[in-house]
């Protein structure tokens, strides 16, 4: 298979403005506000149509690793690689067709869509500008997305205001399908969705993936979402990625400590959504990591070393990594 996008060595720092009683302070030797970095030295790559998870709790970085992939931030360091071209290497027309090509599928989908546009103006609007459809073309195209999303094309003159939570987010879809992406990052797309709903969003991301051949990056928080729509899962914890593998392998046997317990006691599907297990300890700071392995503040099986040395991200068996020094003896 080819990767579709690789990330390499992604950083992402976030520097507060100081205010300016801050830069007065600053300008007499006092140390400028602390940094944060929400995504440290993330190594992944995706192949053409293939669902990867990205889970972790929240705060772990994962969104904004998300943003990156969709163009939304700028990385502070690292490559990103979509298509066999690094970024920085994009002629504009390619920077443009990536942006294109790789869309996001937000949360609230109230919040992404402006309230004041009729659905014409929501899903049509991209592709005339770029070019894809001509303003006359418009209204057909526009129609199908619908229909394809499983809204009725009728509706296309309605507000945002004036549909369900489900049926907004099938628009953001639209929205999103209305520019021929080859990528989704999916956002805790479902989460603001009523159960039932949820399935239905689901299953039509599932068909989307079939009929459009897409690629797809999930981010949740739901590992009931996870374990059923993904190939290959991702776990990141204070903005480093820990576990890496086949979702069914992970699922089944998690390497790093970290991952067994978001999944630890998780109620099996059919028994319920599977959901993170509250771990143990506060989640450190990100302003303040700790040394060593960021984990070993809340890590049950602890050693020294953890205390001191970063573990690297090993090979664990086929297709499969985690970081954690316990893997150094095996
Ligand atoms: Fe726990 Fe140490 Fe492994 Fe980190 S490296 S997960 S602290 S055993």
């Amino acid at each position: 298979m080819t990767a579709h996008l690789t990330l390499t060595r992604i950083d992402k720092v976030f520097q507060r403005k100081p205010d300016l009683a801050e830069r007065l302070a600053i300008r007499l030797g006092a140390p400028k506000p602390p940094a944060v970095r929400a995504v440290d030295d993330v190594t992944l790559s995706i192949q053409k149509g293939e669902a990867v998870g990205l889970v972790g709790e929240s705060g772990c970085g994962k969104s904004t690793l998300g943003r990156i992939v969709a163009g939304i931030h700028a990385q502070t360091g690292g490559t990103l690689t979509f298509e066999g071209r690094d970024q920085p290497d994009w002629t504009a027309e390619e920077a443009r067709r990536a942006r294109l090509d790789i869309q996001m599928i937000f949360q609230d989908p109230m919040a992404s869509l402006n309230p004041r546009k009729r659905v014409i103006d929501i899903v049509g609007e991209a592709p005339v500008v770029h070019g894809l459809m001509t303003r006359r073309e418009r209204e057909g195209e526009v129609g199908r997305l619908l229909r394809e999303v499983g809204l009725d094309p009728a509706y296309s003159s309605r507000f945002p205001h004036q549909f369900s939570g489900g049926q907004r987010q099938r628009i953001g879809i639209a929205r999103a399908l209305a520019v021929q992406p080859k990528f989704l990052v999916c956002d805790e797309s479902v989460a603001a969705l009523d159960v039932s709903i949820q399935a239905q969003v689901l299953n039509l991301f599932m068909d989307l993936r079939e009929r459009r051949g897409l690629t797809y990056l999930f981010i949740s928080h739901d590992l009931g979402v996870i374990e059923h729509l993904t190939d290959r899962v991702a776990i990141m914890y204070l903005g480093r990625l820990v576990e890496v593998g086949p979702t069914a392998d992970i699922f089944r046997s998690a390497n790093h400590p970290y991952t067994q317990a978001l999944l630890e006691e998780a109620p099996r599907i059919g028994r319920g959504r599977r959901a993170y297990k509250p771990l143990k300890g506060e989640i450190p700071s990100p302003l303040n990591p700790p040394s060593g392995c960021y984990f070993h503040t809340r890590c049950p099986l602890v050693m020294d070393i953890c205390k001191t040395a970063r573990p690297a991200l090993r090979d664990i068996g086929p297709g499969r990594i985690s970081a954690c020094h316990l893997n150094d003896q095996s």
